[in-house]
C-alpha cells in the first residue's frame, strides 16, 4: 500500500477509510455513498452512450443492468438455453440429481413421480405454514 492510501485511510470521511480500515462512521459512510452515486451515474452515462456497450447481449443485461428490449431478449434466450441444457443433462443421466426433492422438481424440471410428490408435499407444507402463521398472529 502506498503512502497516500495509508494517509487517506487514517482520516474519516474518505472512501479509503471505509473500504480499507472498515470504518462505518457517518463521515465515512457518506463518502462511500457519494462515491457509489458517482459510480452509478458514470455507469449510466456510459450506458446511455450506446456505442460504449453492445446491446442485445446477455452480458450487457447482467453487467450493465440494461433492460432494453434487445438485451432482455438475449437474456431470456440464455435463460431458456440453460433450462434446456439442464433438462438435456437430466435426460441423459438422471442420476445427476437427487430424486424425490422439490428442488429437483423446480430447478431441474424433473417430473418423475418422487419429485412430483416431493414438490406437492412442499407446496402443501408451505400452505400449512402460512395458515399456521395466520392463525397464531
Ligand atoms: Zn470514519
Ligand atoms: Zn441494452
Ligand atoms: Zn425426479
Amino acid at each position: 500500500m502506498n503512502e497516500l492510501n495509508r494517509r487517506k485511510q487514517d482520516v474519516c470521511g474518505t472512501r479509503a477509510r471505509y473500504m480499507n480500515a472498515g470504518c462505518r462512521c457517518d463521515l465515512c459512510r457518506a463518502a462511500w455513498a457519494a462515491h457509489q452515486i458517482e459510480a452509478n451515474k458514470s455507469r449510466r452515462e456510459r450506458l446511455a452512450d450506446t456505442t460504449a456497450v453492445e446491446h442485445g447481449k446477455a452480458t450487457t443485461y447482467a453487467n450493465w443492468s440494461c433492460r432494453c428490449e434487445p438485451c432482455k431478449a438475449a437474456h431470456s434466450v440464455v435463460m431458456r438455453q440453460q433450462a434446456q441444457s439442464r433438462k438435456d443433462r437430466l435426460a441423459a443421466d438422471p442420476s445427476i440429481v437427487e430424486p424425490g426433492r422439490a428442488a429437483t422438481y423446480q430447478g431441474w424440471g424433473c417430473r418423475c413421480e418422487p419429485c412430483k410428490a416431493a414438490a406437492s408435499a412442499y407446496e402443501a407444507g408451505r400452505y400449512e405454514r402460512k395458515k399456521a402463521r395466520r392463525e397464531t398472529s
